[in-house]
C-alpha cells in the first residue's frame, strides 16, 4: 500500500465514495504523498516522456509558428508569451532559442510560465537560465496583453469526472472500499443537465468524461485573446468529443491500473477538445490538427534533415528515431492532435487551418 491509500480509505469510510475528480486530485496534488509532489514525472527518469523532451524540434517549430503569427498581427508590443504546465521548462527553453534571433520578438514578450508546484519552478528556473521569467499561479493572474500560449500535455493531467449512460439519465464512475482496498463502483442512474447534449450521441451503456476544471483555465485565456489579440496552443491526446473510458495510469513508462498505488502513477485521461472550444468562446477554434502533420506544415522534414548532417552513430540514430516519434501515425502522429484558439477576426497561427464556424 502507497501512504496515501489509507487515507483514501478512512476519506472514504467517513464521508462516502468519491468521484474520479476527487480521487484524481488527490493522488496527483495531495500537498504530501501527490504525485506531483513526490515525483519528478518527465523524461527517461520518470514515468512518462512528452514531445518537447523527445527532440527539440517540437519547441522550435512552435516557437517559429507563435513567432510569424506576431509579426503576421503587426508585432504587438508588450506581449505575453506564456506556457501552462510547463514540467521542465523544455519546449520554453527551445521556443526561445529558435525565436532569439526574429527582430524585436524578445525585447516585446513577457514571458510568464503558470506553475503550482515550487519544486517544478525551481527546475524551470534552472532550465531557462538567465532568461526573464515570472510565475503565475493560475490562468487568472495573466497579464491583460496580447497572448501567445503553449499547452503540452497539460489539460489531460486535470481531474475528470466519468458517466456511463442509462437509459435516460448517468452513473457516475465513484472510487469506493471493496475488502480493505479501493475499487470502482458506478452511482445510481440520474439526470445530468452537464450532458444533457450528449444525450443524442451516444447509447445506453456508452462512457463520457467530463473535466469541470478545463473551462475555466480556457475562458481566462480565450478572454485575453479576444480583448487583446493573440493565440493558444493546446497540444494534447484525445479527439474532438469525450468517447469511452480513458483514464490511464503510468508508472515507470508502463500503464498500471489507477486504484493499485494512489501517489505513485500518474493519472491522466484524454482531452475532449470539443469542450475546450466551446469555453473559448468568443474566441474561435482552428480544425483539430493531428500533432504529425501540424509538424510536417511547419517543416519538421527540412529541420530534421538539417540536424542530422551534423549528426553520426547512435546520436543520429536517436535523432530519426525522435522525428518518426513525434510524426509517425504509430507513434504520436495521429493520437495526440493540437488546437488554436485565435481572436475573433484573425486567421488561425501558421499550421492550422480554420475551424468549422
Ligand atoms: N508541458 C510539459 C509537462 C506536462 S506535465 C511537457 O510537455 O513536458 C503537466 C504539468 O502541468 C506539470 O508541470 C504540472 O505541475 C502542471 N500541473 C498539473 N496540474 C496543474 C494545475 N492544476 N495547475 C497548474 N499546473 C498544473
Amino acid at each position: 500500500m502507497t501512504p496515501l491509500e489509507p487515507l483514501i480509505l478512512r476519506r472514504i469510510a467517513t464521508t462516502g465514495p468519491l468521484s474520479l475528480a476527487e480521487y484524481m486530485a488527490e493522488c496527483l496534488l495531495h500537498p504530501e504523498h501527490g504525485y506531483y509532489t513526490t515525483h519528478e514525472p518527465f523524461g527517461t527518469a520518470g514515468d512518462f516522456t512528452t514531445a518537447p523532451e523527445i527532440s527539440q524540434m517540437f519547441g522550435e517549430l512552435l516557437g517559429l509558428s507563435l513567432a510569424q503569427y506576431w509579426l503576421d498581427l503587426g508585432r504587438p508590443a508588450p506581449f505575453t508569451l506564456a506556457e501552462i504546465g510547463p514540467g521542465r521548462g523544455t519546449l520554453m527553453a527551445d521556443v526561445l532559442r529558435a525565436t532569439a534571433r526574429v527582430p524585436g520578438f524578445h525585447a516585446a514578450a513577457q514571458v510568464v510560465l503558470i506553475e503550482a508546484s515550487p519544486a517544478l519552478r525551481a527546475r524551470q528556473r534552472a532550465t531557462l537560465g538567465q532568461h526573464p521569467v515570472t510565475w503565475a499561479n493560475s490562468a487568472a493572474d495573466l497579464p491583460q496583453a496580447p497572448l501567445f500560449l503553449l499547452a503540452n500535455e497539460f489539460f489531460d493531467a486535470l481531474p475528470i469526472r466519468q458517466f456511463t449512460r442509462d437509459a435516460a439519465g448517468w452513473r457516475e464512475t465513484m472510487v469506493t472500499a471493496r475488502d480493505g482496498r479501493l475499487a470502482f463502483a458506478l452511482s445510481a442512474p440520474a439526470p445530468l443537465a452537464l450532458l444533457d447534449h450528449r444525450l443524442a450521441d451516444t447509447r445506453p451503456g456508452d462512457v463520457v468524461e467530463v473535466c469541470p476544471a478545463a473551462a475555466p483555465i480556457i475562458a481566462e485565456i480565450a478572454a485575453r485573446i479576444a480583448a487583446h489579440g493573440g493565440t493558444a496552443l493546446v497540444v494534447d491526446y484525445g479527439g474532438w468529443q469525450s468517447r469511452g473510458d480513458t483514464l490511464q495510469a503510468l508508472q515507470d513508462h508502463a500503464y498500471a491500473d489507477p486504484l493499485a498505488d494512489p501517489g505513485a502513477a500518474d493519472l491522466t485521461a484524454h482531452v475532449d477538445f470539443q469542450a475546450l472550444a466551446h469555453a473559448a468562446a468568443p474566441c474561435p477554434v482552428s480544425a483539430l490538427t493531428p500533432q504529425g502533420l501540424l509538424l510536417e506544415r511547419l517543416g519538421i522534414a527540412a529541420r530534421s534533415a538539417a540536424l542530422a548532417q551534423r549528426l553520426t552513430g547512435t546520436a543520429l540514430a536517436s535523432h530519426l528515431s525522435a522525428t518518426h516519434r513525434l510524426t509517425d501515425p504509430s507513434e504520436m502522429g495521429t493520437l495526440f492532435k493540437a488546437l488554436a484558439l485565435h481572436a475573433p477576426g484573425t486567421p488561425p497561427p501558421p499550421g492550422f487551418a480554420a475551424g468549422q464556424t
